[in-house]
């Protein structure tokens, strides 16, 4: 990686990453964030204005990350904020159930036709691994369908052909996953139906759920074809499975609704977190009510957690869902919209071979003129030029995911100065991607 040229040094960031790296694995405390892919100084960033972040060396960044999605809202919403300060003037944790998990329950259940019940976690990953463990204790199987280039955090059995930062950094399927845990994944291409009928086929009766993203954006966006959807939905009906719709990154992004309110297709299982949590650890798992009976108390399948629904995320959570009407995703699409032009724009000027695919408001730039479909496609990019196209951004104070694997996010607060500064970056951007060879990746 040494041999990217990194335009300015961060030398704040670079004291406070040596530090991490002497007590914490690889100095971060989440994979993608440590710039592995891109090379160079992770920005440790101390504060969060709107569409800004400031980093510890005093730079100001037009943020594009928007924390792998959460901020939809943009940082330090004032109305956000007070809830949380209110919510955290009455204490921090009890242990006991609150109204705020209620209330923050039934504006999910409102706003989510097939969601009927719902129950809250902390992360996403522990919504997918508790809809997993529920699908196979409802339906009495052990075999789970997921596709090559989905992530749904890292839950064992999940992490088989995982996107985001298993894609991000080329890892093959991690070491600690058993053969008992991975053996029971069973693994298709994106947008793929044939494979999952085959997959059904295999294995009768064995098969407990498909689990896909609703519209995948940890391989890069990804979407799912004409009646993709809707064929997996009807395959595991077919075959007495559950279809478990993850809509951690997509859930009350894509739209009110999420991408079911873009697509109606109705799994019996969902899994939520990110937004829901206006940046707090808040997530959820929900669906089918005779589904979510299994779950302890009602049913026999155990799941817990000592801070879940706990009354600060829940606050904040609340908060931003009650923000988010259709007004607030009429103009983070129209942000979407403009930016997606301008980056064409840009790169199209200068030549370079882009291919650049939307889900509602969430986008991403692939290196390739070629539509990417599944995983294979999607690596079959020339990553080196995004490498080269991000650091020129960055240095001009344009924060993007530091991979070629990722969503990009806008928020309501990115205004029109923010999108000039983004615009009045792109050209060098654009003209560094063209320039970039494998050598100097
Ligand atoms: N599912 C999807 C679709 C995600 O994008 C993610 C995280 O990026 C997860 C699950 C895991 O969520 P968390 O990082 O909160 O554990």
């Amino acid at each position: 990686m040494a041999r990217v040229s990194f335009p300015y040094s961060a030398p704040v960031s670079q004291t406070l990453f040596d530090r991490a790296a002497a007590v914490t694995p690889g100095g971060v405390n989440s994979p993608v964030r440590a710039f592995r892919a891109v090379g160079g100084t992770p920005r440790f960033m101390v504060s969060g204005t709107g569409p800004y972040l400031t980093d510890a060396d005093g730079r100001e960044y037009v943020d594009l990350v928007c924390s792998w999605g959460p901020m939809i809202l943009g940082h330090s919403h004032p109305e956000v904020i007070a809830a949380v300060q209110e919510a955290v003037s009455r204490g921090t944790s009890f242990g006991t159930p609150g109204e705020g998990e209620v209330a923050l329950a039934e504006e999910i259940v409102a706003r989510i036709e097939p969601v009927e019940q719902v129950r809250l976690v902390s992360s996403g990953t522990e919504a997918t691994m508790s809809a997993i463990r529920l699908a196979r204790g409802f339906t009495g199987r052990a075999k789970v369908i997921k596709f090559a280039g989905c992530y749904h955090g890292h839950v064992d059995a999940l992490l088989a052909a995982a996107g985001s930062g298993v894609a991000t950094f080329g890892l093959p399927d991690t070491p600690g996953v058993t053969g008992a845990q991975a053996g029971d994944t069973i693994v298709v291409p994106y947008n793929d139906l044939e494979a999952v009928h085959e997959a059904f086929h295999k294995y009768p009766g064995e098969i407990a759920c498909v689990i896909t993203e609703a519209s995948p954006g940890n391989m890069g966006v990804v979407p799912p074809g004409p009646g993709f959807n809707e064929g997996l939905k009807a395959a595991c009906a077919k075959n007495g499975a559950l279809y478990i719709s993850d809509e951690v990154m997509t859930g009350f992004r894509t739209s009110k609704a999420g991408w079911y309110g873009v697509d109606g297709v109705t799994p019996d299982l969902m899994t939520f977190g990110k937004v829901m949590g206006g940046g707090f650890p808040a997530a959820a798992f929900g669906g089918r009510a005779d589904v979510m009976a299994h779950l302890a108390p009602a049913g026999p399948v155990y799941q817990a957690g000592t801070l879940s629904g706990n009354p600060v995320a829940t606050a904040a959570g609340l908060a931003q869902l009650r923000l988010l009407d259709d007004a607030a995703y009429e103009k983070v699409d129209a942000v979407s919209a403009q930016l997606r032009g301008l980056v064409t724009e840009a790169l199209s000027k200068e030549g370079v071979a882009h291919t650049l695919q939307n889900a509602s408001n969430m986008f991403s730039v692939f290196f390739t003129d070629r539509d990417v479909r599944n995983y294979d496609d999607a690596k079959a990019q020339e990553s080196f030029r995004f490498t080269a196209f991000f650091h020129s951004m960055l240095s001009q104070g344009v924060y993007l995911p530091p991979s070629a694997f990722e969503s990009w996010f806008v928020s309501t607060a990115h205004d029109e100065r923010a999108i000039e500064r983004i615009a009045a970056a792109l050209p060098g951007a654009a003209r560094a991607a063209a320039e970039a060879t494998e050598a100097t990746a």
